[in-house]
Order: C-alpha cells, then structure tokens, then sequence
C-alpha cells in the first residue's frame, strides 16, 4: 500500500526494461515467460525504491491490495510480529494471493534493506466481464503458481529420497532441558514405537551439534528453552522450517502452549502436534502412536513409487529418477543456495571381466558394487545406475571438496573389497575411476554437469584408472 510506503516511496519510469527482464526473468517464477512477453508485462508496473524498515503490506488490511516484484534487496514476511520468510533475490514476488483473491492480507511484508521493487496495483489484475481477453497479468499470475507447484514437487522429491527404506531405521529425537521429562516422553516412545532408535538433547545447541547425516522422523522438542521463545520466536520459526524441510514429524511439548496464541502460532509454522505441560501419558502417547502411524504410511507410499524407479539388476534408483532429482535440486538451488555434486563412476577393464568370466558373472559384480555404494553414502544421497557398468552418485548439499572425499572413500572401498576373481583383471585388482563435477561451481545445468563429469572420468581413464578426478 502506497501509504505505507509512505514519502519514501519515489515511483520511478520503467527506463530500462530490457535490463530488468534479463534481471527478473532469472529468477525463480519467470524464467519461462518469453523476455517480450515478460517486458510487456513490466512495463504495466512502477518502478519504486523504498528505504528499509517501510511496510509493504499490512496485515488485515482490506483495501485493494498491490503485487510486488523484488528487484533488488530483501523484504521479511512477518505474521502476528514472527519472522516467517525471507524474499531477497531478483525476481521474488510478494502480495500475488492476495492481489487475485480480493482477500485481506494475513501478513505485515517489511523491508529489511532499502529495495527496489516493481508494484503492481490490483486493478491490473480485474477482468472485464465483457471482454474475452483475459488481463496480461493473469498471465504473469499463471506462471507464477506454475513455478510454485514445480518448486513443491521439487521438494517433495528430494525429500522423499531422505526418507528410509526399512522399519527398523526409524529415529525419534527428544529436545528438552529437564532430564525426567526426557525420560517419560523416552519411555512413551519406547512403549508405542519400539524399533525407532531415540536421541536425546539437553539443549536446541546440543541438537544443531549432531552431525548432519542424522535425520529424524519424529522430533519431540520443548520450545520454551529455545533462546527466544517467549519474545520473538524466530530461533522456533527457523527451527520448524528446518524440520519440515527434512521432513520429519515435530511434535511440540511445552508449558508455554497452553496459551492458544502460541499453540496457533506453533501449528501454523508446521508443528504437527502441540502437547501442555505437564503432559498427560494420554496426549503423549496418542501424538506418538499418530507419527508412527504416518511414518508407516509413507513408508508404503515410497516402496509402490520406488519400484517404477529402480534399476532391476542393481536395486539402485534408475535414470528416470536420477534426472528427477537433479532438475529438483536445481530447481530448490535458488532458495537454499546449498551446492550438489555428481560423481560417475565407471568399472575399470569390465568388458575383459565379461569376456573371461562371463555375462553372468559379470551381473554379479555389478550387485556388489551396487551394495557398496550406499553404504558410504549420508542419507539423501542418491546412488543410480547410469548405464551398462556406469554408476552415478548424486550428493546433495555438498561442495567439491567433500564430494572429493566421499569419491575417494568410494574408490578405496571398492579398491578394498573382496569381489570374485578381482585378481584375473589387468591392474591386479578390481578398479572404478572416478569423475567429480558440483553445481554450480562447474556447470549451472544438469547436461554441462554430466559432460563435464564425463570428461573427468575420460581424463581419469588416460591416466591410468582407479583416480579421482574433478575439473580444473
Ligand atoms: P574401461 O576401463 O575403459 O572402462 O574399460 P571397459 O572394458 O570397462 O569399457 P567398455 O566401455 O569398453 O566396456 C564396458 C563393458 O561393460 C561392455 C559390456 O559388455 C559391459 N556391460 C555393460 N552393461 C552390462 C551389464 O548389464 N552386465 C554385464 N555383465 N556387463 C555389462
Ligand atoms: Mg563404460
Ligand atoms: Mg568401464
């Protein structure tokens, strides 16, 4: 709204449209918009720049709202005086529901650094009853929700990937400073879930200490110790966004939840329960048996999706899912910003290992190097194969100096490994080389990373195989 914005707002002329297309149109909703089409669209708004701490929109207004697109520096959604989101890339869009719902705004949207943003005002968006030509901007508005729906499809995916792949693999984790407290909600699990493996924490620092190839599925945490609990929330707000994003049930228990306010507060950032304390066995046990429940239940749904997605011979993920889950990582990049990394390997001398002990045989070892895999990997990673005796691992959230070790321990480990006539082959040994390439260090899509991993391996082949090699 302008008079938020107030006198700082200064409407500037869309002077270069072209210059802001190539900006926006990189950004996460519009890089499918032809560049005409999105220069049109452009020049329909008004360029503003606007200091920091100025309110965009305010919660529970009801007069015509306005659309903003970012195009630089960063806003903050902000519910009921809590941190939700941050937007801060070129191209982040804010106000888009409510603009095309008429509705009242359900958030305050604040500038956290001086911005410059292109506003929309909603009558742009009506369409004339009696004209059959919808507005341009309901174009905009397609493509917007458009993206949303790949980025949660994205997600869903590589979250699906972190999820396991038998019963006995399950983990709770219980947050919470009093020691007996731990003990009863411990003993609850144990009595409900008994084949999930428990952790507990004395403090949010001590959970965040836990290295990142824990998942859980089920967290049991008390609020009220998270530094900020009961002034501004932020550490709980970031803390529930986290779980969600690796997907596993969080199940709140604390005194403070006995006031609505905060009970609302903690089940709108995606708490799935919300226990008072002191607990009651009943409440305790009944949110338990429900995340088991639904532990299970997704556990099912993966195995009947999984089995059109694995490779016959090997068990591993086949092509179809490997290049699913490369799109959605680049996909989500732009939100998280967290590098991933490829490694391809290939069976060194494996037409030879045909040729002397036979097709079959050959399968063999294909199965046991398809074991070893997995078994260095975290979980999340994604081990496929790629082709005839080529495999590809996939590691998300990982830089190239990591993916270098964890290259280098697949190497060993199968430089190491007892595999069948190993010795008949042509360096003495059973051998993969091994090629390394990280988005988007080396390459910013998912076919140059590929090629530029191929070549690696090429490379390490000249060399002399059973190598690690990464570009430059
Ligand atoms: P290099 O070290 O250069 O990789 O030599 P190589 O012999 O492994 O390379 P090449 O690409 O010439 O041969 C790959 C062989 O892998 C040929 C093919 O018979 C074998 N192969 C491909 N798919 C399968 C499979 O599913 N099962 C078996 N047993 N062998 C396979
Ligand atoms: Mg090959
Ligand atoms: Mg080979």
């Amino acid at each position: 709204m302008e008079q938020y914005i107030g006198e700082a707002g200064r409407a500037a002329d869309l002077a270069d449209l072209d210059e802001l297309g190539e900006l926006i149109g990189a950004g996460r909703y519009f890089q499918r918009i032809p560049r005409p089409l999105l220069r049109n669209i452009l020049r329909q708004g008004t360029l503003i720049d606007v200091e920091q701490d100025h309110c965009l929109i305010r919660e529970g207004d009801a007069s015509p709202s306005r659309m903003y697109i970012l195009v630089e520096g960063s806003v903050a959604i902000v519910v009921n005086g809590h941190f939700i989101l941050r937007l801060a890339e070129p191209g982040d869009v804010v106000g888009e529901m409510a603009v095309i719902q008429s509705t009242p705004r359900s958030a305050d949207v604040i500038t956290e650094t001086p911005c410059r943003l292109i506003s929309f005002p909603s009558d742009l968006f009506e369409i004339d009853a009696d004209s059959p030509r919808a507005s341009i901007l309901y174009v905009l508005f397609a493509h917007i929700m458009a993206a949303k729906l790949r980025m949660t499809t994205a997600q869903s995916l590589i979250r699906k990937s972190q999820r396991v792949t038998s019963p006995g693999d399950s983990y709770v984790g219980i947050i919470d400073a009093c020691g007996a407290d731990r003990a009863t909600a411990g003993a609850t699990v144990r009595s409900i879930w008994p084949e999930a493996m428990i952790t507990e924490f004395a403090s949010p620092a001590e959970f965040y200490q836990c290295p990142n190839t824990f998942r859980f599925d089920l967290i049991i945490a008390d609020v009220d110790f998270f530094d900020d609990f009961l002034n501004d929330a932020t550490s709980v707000a970031n803390f529930l966004a986290a779980m969600k994003l690796r997907g596993a049930h969080v199940m709140i228990v604390s005194q403070s939840c006995q006031q609505a306010s905060r009970r609302e507060f903690l089940i709108r950032q995606g708490a799935e329960d919300v226990v008072a304390k002191p607990c009651l066995p009943f409440d305790l046990e009944h949110a338990v048996s429900k995340a088991r429940i639904s532990y299970y239940k997704n556990l099912e749904l993966d195995r009947a999706e999984s089995a059109a997605e694995t490779d016959q011979l090997t068990g591993l993920a086949n092509r179809r899912r490997l290049e699913e889950f490369l799109e959605a990582l680049v996909l989500v990049y732009p939100d998280q910003h967290r590098p991933f990394s490829l490694i391809l390997l290939d069976v060194d001398h494996f037409k030879y290992y045909n040729d002397k002990h036979g097709h079959q045989n050959g399968d063999k070892i294909l199965q046991a190097l398809a074991g070893l895999l997995p078994r260095a990997l975290r979980r999340g990673d994604l081990a496929a194969r790629f082709g005839g005796e080529e495999f590809l691992v996939v590691l998300p959230d990982c830089d190239k100096p990591f993916a270098l070790q964890v290259a280098e321990k697949l190497r060993l480990a199968i430089e190491a490994a007892d595999l069948p006539h190993q010795h008949t082959q042509p360096g003495g040994n059973l051998t993969a080389t091994f090629g390394v390439a990280t988005f988007p260090h080396d390459a910013r899509d998912t076919e140059a990373l590929f090629r530029q991993a191929d070549e690696c391996l090429y490379r390490g082949k000249h060399l002399g195989r059973n190598v690690v090699v990464a570009p430059g």
